[in-house]
């Protein structure tokens, strides 16, 4: 596994022509990757074509061997990534089994992440749409998800900058002052005995799921820590929510608290005694 440190993955880029906040839909992810799958395809079938040759020198019937083969794959492949897409939009799992964002999944956002830049559109923003493409396929399986043992994992970049508490061993240590968000955090943990942890990278992000052991997580974050979190984490259900950075990345960033709530109330939809009221979260931070 990728070790990383959050900021890292800001590093090469100009910080001043990142966007603010970025709120794209499901539908550029979904397009970018029928665009990767098809290109994939046709190169498959492609190589096939060029070694026909090649094979019918080894044996008379092994290019239609192979090409049964290649071609069972590609339709295996295809009927997966449709019901994928389906199960994306209706927000159902479709499969008859519990799915995994799998490596094919991972190979297919990393050739949307090339054909975006061909087209010009900013890494940024298909990892948003992915992780909204994730989140859609964690809540079509929500008869799978347990939600005893829910984790919070917040960025360090969202504590105030200048705030010396020491809220990463600890978001008790937080003084309430009002000058960030994690003091609603801190309320919500008291009120519902969740775990919410501050971390600096994936490396204490993953100490703290060896410790604790959560059967989902709720990720706050940048789209490219989401991303790497999301495909390090393929066995635990992650659902991201995206953080916006006013004053650039990786300083005095927030976070909708209203998607926050929601996503509680999603996750604790069938827990008992654990209900969270309507509003009871949209307090904002003093800024
Ligand atoms: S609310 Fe205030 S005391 Fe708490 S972490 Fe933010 S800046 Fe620090």
């Amino acid at each position: 596994m990728e070790d990383w440190e959050l900021g890292d993955k800001w590093q090469d880029d100009e910080v001043v022509n990142q966007q603010e906040r970025i709120d794209d839909g499901k539908g550029l992810f979904l397009g970018f990757s029928s665009m990767a799958l098809f290109i994939a395809i046709s190169i498959i079938l492609f190589m096939w074509y060029m070694t026909k040759p090649r094979l019918l020198e080894i044996g008379h019937n092994l290019p239609t061997v192979i090409g049964v083969i290649v071609g069972i794959l590609v339709i295996a492949w295809v009927l997966e990534y449709l019901l994928i897409v389906l199960s994306v939009i209706t927000e159902r799992n479709l499969f008859p089994f519990r799915i995994r964002n799998g490596k094919r999944i991972a190979l297919l956002f990393s050739l949307s992440l090339r054909l975006g830049r061909l087209f010009g559109i900013s890494k940024d923003r298909i990892s948003n749409s992915f992780v909204k493409v994730n989140n859609a396929l964690v809540r079509g399986r929500e008869k799978w998800i347990d939600n005893k043992n829910l984790l919070i994992l917040l960025p360090r970049c969202i504590q105030n900058f200048r705030c010396k508490q020491r809220v990463i061993e600890d978001i008790d240590n937080c003084k309430d002052c009002g000058e960030c968000i994690i003091t609603q955090f801190k309320s919500l943990r008291e009120r519902y005995k969740l775990n919410i942890n501050v971390v600096t990278g994936g490396n204490i992000a993953r100490k703290i799921i060896g410790r604790l052991k959560p059967s989902v997580i709720l990720a706050v974050a940048c789209e490219r820590e989401l991303v790497s979190g999301i495909e390090d984490i393929g066995f635990i259900s992650v659902i991201g929510i995206t953080n916006y950075r006013p004053e650039g990345p990786c300083k005095n960033t927030m976070v909708d608290m209203e998607e926050v709530d929601k996503t509680i109330k999603f996750l604790f939809k069938n827990r008992k005694g654990l209900l969270v009221e309507e509003g009871q979260l949209r307090v904002r931070a003093k800024m």
